[in-house]
Protein backbone atom coordinates (compact mmCIF):
# COMPACT_ATOMS: atom_id res chain seq x y z
CA UNK A 1 0.00 0.00 0.00
CA UNK A 2 1.05 3.40 -0.77
CA UNK A 3 1.84 5.62 1.96
CA UNK A 4 4.48 7.12 4.71
CA UNK A 5 6.58 4.99 6.83
CA UNK A 6 8.08 5.76 9.79
CA UNK A 7 11.75 4.25 9.83
CA UNK A 8 11.84 3.83 13.54
CA UNK A 9 8.89 2.54 14.54
CA UNK A 10 7.04 1.25 11.47
CA UNK A 11 3.82 3.29 11.62
CA UNK A 12 1.80 4.42 8.82
CA UNK A 13 0.55 7.29 7.44
CA UNK A 14 -1.42 8.51 4.55
CA UNK A 15 0.59 9.31 1.07
CA UNK A 16 -1.13 13.11 1.47
CA UNK A 17 -0.86 13.72 5.58
CA UNK A 18 0.75 16.57 5.20
CA UNK A 19 3.58 16.28 8.05
CA UNK A 20 7.22 15.55 7.84
CA UNK A 21 8.16 13.11 10.62
CA UNK A 22 6.45 10.61 12.98
CA UNK A 23 4.42 11.13 16.25
CA UNK A 24 7.63 9.03 17.83
CA UNK A 25 9.94 11.84 16.32
CA UNK A 26 11.69 8.84 13.62
CA UNK A 27 12.03 10.04 9.70
CA UNK A 28 9.30 9.03 7.77
CA UNK A 29 10.17 7.38 3.62
CA UNK A 30 8.13 6.84 1.30
CA UNK A 31 6.17 3.55 0.53
CA UNK A 32 5.35 3.56 -3.52
CA UNK A 33 5.13 1.75 -6.45
CA UNK A 34 6.96 3.40 -8.78
CA UNK A 35 6.79 2.01 -12.99
CA UNK A 36 8.35 2.74 -15.88
CA UNK A 37 7.24 2.61 -19.55
CA UNK A 38 9.98 3.08 -21.37
CA UNK A 39 7.68 3.98 -24.62
CA UNK A 40 6.27 7.04 -22.74
CA UNK A 41 9.49 7.74 -20.84
CA UNK A 42 10.80 7.85 -25.01
CA UNK A 43 7.78 10.16 -26.12
CA UNK A 44 7.88 12.50 -23.69
CA UNK A 45 9.81 16.20 -23.52
CA UNK A 46 13.60 15.66 -21.87
CA UNK A 47 12.87 16.60 -18.70
CA UNK A 48 13.07 14.81 -15.39
CA UNK A 49 9.01 14.67 -15.19
CA UNK A 50 9.25 12.26 -18.25
CA UNK A 51 9.49 9.37 -15.42
CA UNK A 52 5.81 10.50 -14.34
CA UNK A 53 4.34 6.93 -13.40
CA UNK A 54 7.51 6.85 -11.18
CA UNK A 55 7.09 10.21 -9.26
CA UNK A 56 4.11 10.09 -6.13
CA UNK A 57 2.06 13.60 -7.33
CA UNK A 58 -1.40 12.09 -8.07
CA UNK A 59 -2.92 14.63 -10.57
CA UNK A 60 -0.77 16.62 -13.21
CA UNK A 61 -2.31 19.84 -12.82
CA UNK A 62 -0.20 19.91 -9.30
CA UNK A 63 2.61 19.16 -11.05
CA UNK A 64 5.22 22.21 -10.02
CA UNK A 65 8.10 22.39 -12.83
CA UNK A 66 10.21 24.70 -15.34
CA UNK A 67 11.12 21.60 -17.59
CA UNK A 68 13.90 20.89 -15.41
CA UNK A 69 16.19 17.61 -15.57
CA UNK A 70 17.80 15.24 -18.11
CA UNK A 71 20.82 17.77 -17.50
CA UNK A 72 24.03 16.44 -20.01
CA UNK A 73 26.59 13.42 -19.28
CA UNK A 74 29.45 13.99 -20.73
CA UNK A 75 33.01 12.61 -20.40
CA UNK A 76 35.27 13.92 -18.13
CA UNK A 77 38.74 13.64 -19.78
CA UNK A 78 40.54 13.67 -16.73
CA UNK A 79 43.35 10.90 -16.91
CA UNK A 80 42.93 7.25 -16.16
CA UNK A 81 39.60 6.11 -15.88
CA UNK A 82 36.38 6.51 -17.20
CA UNK A 83 34.36 9.50 -15.19
CA UNK A 84 31.40 10.93 -16.54
CA UNK A 85 30.16 14.17 -15.90
CA UNK A 86 26.58 14.67 -15.18
CA UNK A 87 26.00 18.75 -15.30
CA UNK A 88 23.98 19.06 -12.68
CA UNK A 89 24.84 22.62 -12.04
CA UNK A 90 22.28 23.30 -15.24
CA UNK A 91 19.03 23.61 -13.55
CA UNK A 92 16.79 26.21 -12.63
CA UNK A 93 18.31 28.01 -9.75
CA UNK A 94 21.74 26.16 -10.53
CA UNK A 95 22.11 23.10 -8.26
CA UNK A 96 20.37 19.71 -8.15
CA UNK A 97 17.94 20.63 -5.44
CA UNK A 98 15.95 21.86 -7.89
CA UNK A 99 14.98 17.70 -8.46
CA UNK A 100 14.21 17.36 -4.85
CA UNK A 101 11.71 20.79 -4.61
CA UNK A 102 9.86 20.37 -7.87
CA UNK A 103 8.71 16.96 -6.40
CA UNK A 104 7.67 18.11 -2.90
CA UNK A 105 6.83 21.53 -3.79
CA UNK A 106 4.46 19.49 -6.42
CA UNK A 107 3.25 17.08 -3.62
CA UNK A 108 2.30 20.64 -0.98
CA UNK A 109 0.51 21.75 -3.68
CA UNK A 110 -1.26 18.72 -3.81
CA UNK A 111 -2.15 18.61 -0.32
CA UNK A 112 -3.42 22.10 -0.03
CA UNK A 113 -0.06 23.35 1.78
CA UNK A 114 -1.00 27.54 2.21
CA UNK A 115 3.31 27.93 3.34
CA UNK A 116 6.67 26.31 3.88
CA UNK A 117 9.51 26.62 6.28
CA UNK A 118 12.97 25.32 5.21
CA UNK A 119 16.51 26.09 6.40
CA UNK A 120 19.41 25.70 4.25
CA UNK A 121 23.31 26.34 3.62
CA UNK A 122 22.16 27.97 0.61
CA UNK A 123 21.17 25.79 -2.63
CA UNK A 124 18.17 24.27 -0.72
CA UNK A 125 16.98 27.01 0.03
CA UNK A 126 17.49 28.54 -3.26
CA UNK A 127 15.48 25.66 -5.05
CA UNK A 128 12.45 25.64 -2.35
CA UNK A 129 12.33 29.37 -2.41
CA UNK A 130 12.22 29.52 -6.39
CA UNK A 131 9.59 26.31 -6.51
CA UNK A 132 7.72 27.75 -3.48
CA UNK A 133 6.81 30.83 -5.93
CA UNK A 134 6.43 29.53 -8.97
CA UNK A 135 3.27 27.25 -7.07
CA UNK A 136 2.17 30.34 -5.14
CA UNK A 137 2.81 29.26 -1.49
CA UNK A 138 4.42 31.45 0.83
CA UNK A 139 8.28 30.72 1.93
CA UNK A 140 10.29 30.98 4.86
CA UNK A 141 14.56 30.18 4.71
CA UNK A 142 16.66 30.05 7.40
CA UNK A 143 20.01 30.00 6.96
CA UNK A 144 23.47 30.13 8.58
CA UNK A 145 24.73 33.78 8.76
CA UNK A 146 28.24 32.57 6.97
CA UNK A 147 26.06 31.58 3.74
CA UNK A 148 27.60 33.12 0.23
CA UNK A 149 25.56 36.15 -0.43
CA UNK A 150 24.74 35.29 -4.22
CA UNK A 151 22.63 32.45 -2.69
CA UNK A 152 20.95 35.05 0.12
CA UNK A 153 20.13 37.40 -2.82
CA UNK A 154 18.53 34.78 -4.96
CA UNK A 155 16.27 33.39 -2.17
CA UNK A 156 15.66 37.06 -1.62
CA UNK A 157 15.01 37.56 -5.13
CA UNK A 158 12.02 34.79 -5.43
CA UNK A 159 9.98 36.33 -2.83
CA UNK A 160 11.23 33.86 -0.05
CA UNK A 161 11.21 35.24 3.66
CA UNK A 162 14.75 35.38 4.89
CA UNK A 163 16.37 34.91 8.45
CA UNK A 164 19.93 34.34 8.66
CA UNK A 165 20.49 32.48 11.88
CA UNK A 166 23.87 33.03 13.81
CA UNK A 167 26.42 30.19 14.84
CA UNK A 168 26.80 27.04 13.25
CA UNK A 169 24.74 25.05 10.59
CA UNK A 170 22.84 23.40 13.26
CA UNK A 171 21.91 26.07 15.16
CA UNK A 172 20.10 26.99 12.02
CA UNK A 173 18.73 23.70 11.81
CA UNK A 174 17.02 24.03 15.60
CA UNK A 175 15.51 27.20 14.66
CA UNK A 176 13.92 25.69 11.50
CA UNK A 177 12.78 22.75 13.84
CA UNK A 178 11.06 25.18 16.01
CA UNK A 179 9.58 27.42 13.05
CA UNK A 180 8.54 23.93 11.48
CA UNK A 181 5.91 23.11 14.87
CA UNK A 182 3.39 25.38 12.50
CA UNK A 183 4.52 25.28 9.31
CA UNK A 184 4.93 22.44 6.63
CA UNK A 185 8.40 21.39 6.78
CA UNK A 186 10.11 21.75 3.73
CA UNK A 187 13.00 20.11 4.95
CA UNK A 188 15.80 18.62 2.34
CA UNK A 189 16.87 16.41 4.97
CA UNK A 190 13.34 15.51 6.92
CA UNK A 191 11.06 15.61 4.59
CA UNK A 192 10.73 12.53 2.58
CA UNK A 193 9.28 13.84 -0.82
CA UNK A 194 12.68 15.34 -1.60
CA UNK A 195 14.72 12.12 -2.34
CA UNK A 196 11.70 11.41 -4.56
CA UNK A 197 12.64 13.94 -6.85
CA UNK A 198 16.37 13.37 -6.48
CA UNK A 199 16.34 9.72 -7.18
CA UNK A 200 15.46 10.56 -10.64
CA UNK A 201 19.10 11.56 -10.86
CA UNK A 202 19.19 7.27 -11.25
CA UNK A 203 16.56 7.27 -13.63
CA UNK A 204 18.22 9.79 -15.58
CA UNK A 205 21.54 8.25 -15.26
CA UNK A 206 20.11 4.82 -16.39
CA UNK A 207 18.51 6.34 -19.95
CA UNK A 208 21.98 8.10 -21.30
CA UNK A 209 24.04 4.86 -20.64
CA UNK A 210 21.45 3.23 -22.97
CA UNK A 211 19.43 2.31 -20.07
CA UNK A 212 22.25 0.53 -17.94
CA UNK A 213 23.30 0.96 -14.32
CA UNK A 214 27.18 2.71 -13.96
CA UNK A 215 29.62 0.51 -11.89
CA UNK A 216 30.23 3.39 -9.13
CA UNK A 217 28.89 6.84 -8.24
CA UNK A 218 30.83 9.40 -6.42
CA UNK A 219 28.20 11.71 -4.59
CA UNK A 220 29.15 14.79 -2.56
CA UNK A 221 27.32 14.16 0.67
CA UNK A 222 26.60 15.72 4.01
CA UNK A 223 23.05 15.45 4.26
CA UNK A 224 22.68 12.70 1.46
CA UNK A 225 20.07 14.19 -0.14
CA UNK A 226 21.51 13.27 -3.93
CA UNK A 227 22.93 9.72 -2.36
CA UNK A 228 19.95 8.64 -1.04
CA UNK A 229 17.74 9.82 -3.73
CA UNK A 230 20.16 8.31 -6.49
CA UNK A 231 20.21 4.65 -4.36
CA UNK A 232 16.26 5.15 -3.95
CA UNK A 233 16.01 5.29 -7.89
CA UNK A 234 18.57 2.69 -8.96
CA UNK A 235 16.44 0.12 -6.13
CA UNK A 236 13.01 1.15 -7.56
CA UNK A 237 14.74 0.22 -11.29
CA UNK A 238 15.83 -2.93 -9.71
CA UNK A 239 12.54 -3.89 -8.28
CA UNK A 240 11.66 -3.37 -11.91
CA UNK A 241 14.27 -5.75 -13.29
CA UNK A 242 15.28 -2.66 -15.30
CA UNK A 243 18.70 -2.99 -13.98
CA UNK A 244 20.45 -6.33 -12.26
CA UNK A 245 22.59 -4.72 -10.00
CA UNK A 246 22.41 -1.59 -7.71
CA UNK A 247 25.79 0.22 -8.75
CA UNK A 248 28.11 1.66 -5.59
CA UNK A 249 27.52 4.46 -3.91
CA UNK A 250 30.44 6.08 -3.17
CA UNK A 251 30.73 9.23 -0.66
CA UNK A 252 33.10 11.55 -0.59
CA UNK A 253 33.24 14.65 2.72
CA UNK A 254 35.48 17.23 2.97
CA UNK A 255 37.96 16.31 5.35
CA UNK A 256 37.18 18.89 7.80
CA UNK A 257 33.47 17.59 8.14
CA UNK A 258 33.56 13.85 7.75
CA UNK A 259 31.28 12.65 10.65
CA UNK A 260 29.96 9.81 7.77
CA UNK A 261 33.62 8.69 7.33
CA UNK A 262 34.39 8.34 11.04
CA UNK A 263 30.64 6.57 11.18
CA UNK A 264 31.88 4.63 8.26
CA UNK A 265 35.51 3.94 9.23
CA UNK A 266 35.26 3.10 12.70
CA UNK A 267 31.82 0.62 11.80
CA UNK A 268 29.35 2.88 14.30
CA UNK A 269 25.72 2.54 14.34
CA UNK A 270 24.89 6.09 14.62
CA UNK A 271 26.97 9.75 13.34
CA UNK A 272 29.24 10.38 16.20
CA UNK A 273 29.90 13.39 17.15
CA UNK A 274 32.85 14.97 15.92
CA UNK A 275 35.13 17.79 15.91
CA UNK A 276 34.83 20.15 12.90
CA UNK A 277 36.82 23.22 10.97
CA UNK A 278 35.51 25.71 8.41
CA UNK A 279 35.58 24.22 5.07
CA UNK A 280 35.30 25.71 1.26
CA UNK A 281 32.77 22.64 0.52
CA UNK A 282 29.94 25.04 2.32
CA UNK A 283 27.68 22.96 0.34
CA UNK A 284 28.25 19.65 2.60
CA UNK A 285 29.33 20.72 6.13
CA UNK A 286 26.67 19.24 7.69
CA UNK A 287 28.37 17.85 11.27
CA UNK A 288 25.36 16.09 12.49
CA UNK A 289 22.83 14.68 9.63
CA UNK A 290 19.98 13.51 10.37
CA UNK A 291 20.07 10.22 7.89
CA UNK A 292 23.34 9.33 8.63
CA UNK A 293 22.74 6.02 9.31
CA UNK A 294 20.65 5.57 6.35
CA UNK A 295 23.55 7.14 4.34
CA UNK A 296 26.34 5.13 5.54
CA UNK A 297 23.63 1.72 5.43
CA UNK A 298 23.30 2.68 1.42
CA UNK A 299 27.25 2.79 1.00
CA UNK A 300 27.60 -0.69 2.47
CA UNK A 301 24.83 -2.52 1.17
CA UNK A 302 25.92 -1.22 -2.28
CA UNK A 303 29.80 -2.28 -1.72
CA UNK A 304 30.54 1.63 -1.86
CA UNK A 305 33.32 3.43 0.79
CA UNK A 306 33.27 7.08 2.47
CA UNK A 307 35.99 8.91 1.16
CA UNK A 308 37.09 12.50 2.03
CA UNK A 309 39.41 15.09 0.66
CA UNK A 310 40.96 18.18 1.70
CA UNK A 311 40.43 21.82 0.98
CA UNK A 312 43.63 22.22 -1.22
CA UNK A 313 42.55 18.80 -3.12
CA UNK A 314 39.31 20.73 -3.65
CA UNK A 315 40.85 23.10 -4.85
CA UNK A 316 43.02 21.56 -7.29
CA UNK A 317 39.85 19.68 -8.88
CA UNK A 318 38.41 22.73 -9.14
CA UNK A 319 41.08 24.59 -10.67
CA UNK A 320 41.29 21.37 -13.15
CA UNK A 321 37.40 21.49 -13.79
CA UNK A 322 37.92 25.23 -15.08
CA UNK A 323 40.88 24.34 -17.54
CA UNK A 324 38.14 21.95 -19.16
CA UNK A 325 35.54 24.80 -19.17
CA UNK A 326 33.43 23.71 -16.48
CA UNK A 327 32.97 25.98 -13.59
CA UNK A 328 31.25 24.84 -10.58
CA UNK A 329 31.23 25.77 -7.01
CA UNK A 330 33.94 24.56 -4.82
CA UNK A 331 32.04 21.42 -3.36
CA UNK A 332 30.86 20.30 -6.57
CA UNK A 333 34.71 19.62 -7.19
CA UNK A 334 34.52 17.21 -4.26
CA UNK A 335 34.11 13.90 -6.16
CA UNK A 336 36.64 14.49 -8.72
CA UNK A 337 39.07 15.48 -5.94
CA UNK A 338 38.19 11.56 -4.74
CA UNK A 339 38.62 10.25 -8.56
CA UNK A 340 42.32 11.88 -8.65
CA UNK A 341 43.17 11.07 -5.34
CA UNK A 342 41.99 7.55 -4.78
CA UNK A 343 43.12 5.06 -7.59
CA UNK A 344 41.00 2.10 -6.21
CA UNK A 345 37.59 3.74 -6.83
CA UNK A 346 38.73 3.88 -11.00
CA UNK A 347 37.31 0.89 -12.23
CA UNK A 348 34.70 0.06 -14.57
CA UNK A 349 32.40 3.08 -15.64
CA UNK A 350 32.09 5.83 -13.02
CA UNK A 351 29.86 8.78 -13.18
CA UNK A 352 29.74 11.72 -10.74
CA UNK A 353 27.28 14.98 -10.50
CA UNK A 354 28.49 18.18 -10.24
CA UNK A 355 26.35 19.37 -7.84
CA UNK A 356 26.34 23.63 -8.16
CA UNK A 357 27.48 25.96 -10.36
CA UNK A 358 30.14 28.28 -10.07
CA UNK A 359 28.50 31.43 -10.41
CA UNK A 360 26.99 30.75 -6.66
CA UNK A 361 29.58 31.22 -4.86
CA UNK A 362 31.50 34.20 -6.23
CA UNK A 363 33.81 35.45 -3.47
CA UNK A 364 35.13 31.80 -2.96
CA UNK A 365 35.78 31.88 -6.92
CA UNK A 366 37.60 34.52 -6.42
CA UNK A 367 39.78 33.87 -4.01
CA UNK A 368 40.80 31.18 -5.24
CA UNK A 369 40.89 32.26 -8.57
CA UNK A 370 43.02 35.31 -7.65
CA UNK A 371 46.06 32.44 -5.83
CA UNK A 372 46.24 31.51 -9.80
CA UNK A 373 49.60 33.50 -11.39
CA UNK A 374 48.43 35.64 -13.91
CA UNK A 375 50.81 36.79 -16.41
CA UNK A 376 51.50 40.20 -16.95
CA UNK A 377 53.41 41.44 -19.95
C1 LIG B 1 23.39 20.09 -1.28
C2 LIG B 1 24.65 20.04 -2.04
C3 LIG B 1 25.54 18.94 -1.98
C4 LIG B 1 25.41 17.77 -1.10
O1 LIG B 1 24.18 17.48 -0.65
P1 LIG B 1 23.83 16.74 0.68
O2 LIG B 1 22.40 16.59 0.59
O3 LIG B 1 24.21 17.59 1.86
O4 LIG B 1 24.55 15.44 0.72
C5 LIG B 1 26.62 18.99 -2.80
N1 LIG B 1 26.89 20.03 -3.60
C6 LIG B 1 26.10 21.10 -3.66
C7 LIG B 1 26.45 22.22 -4.56
C8 LIG B 1 24.95 21.14 -2.89
O5 LIG B 1 24.16 22.20 -2.96
ZN1 LIG C 1 7.61 6.34 14.37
Amino acid sequence: MNGLLCRSCGATFPMNDPRWRCDCGGLLGVRFRARFDKEKILRRKATMWRYREALPVDDDAHVVSFDEGMTPMILADLGPGTLLLKLEQLFPTGSYKDRGASVLISKAKEMGVARVVEDSSGNAGCAIAAYAARAGIECEILVPDSTSPGKLAQILLYGAALRRIPGSREDTANAALAAAEGTYYASHSWNPFFFQGTKTFAYEVWEQLGFRAPDALLLPAGNGTLLIGSYIGFRELKESGLVDRIPRHIAVQAQDCAPLLAMFRDNLGAVPAIETRETIAEGVAIAAPVRGKEIVDIVRETGGVVLAVSDEEVESALVLLGRKGLYVEPTSALPVAAFLKFPGVRSGTVVAPLTGHGLKATEKMQKIASKQRVPIE
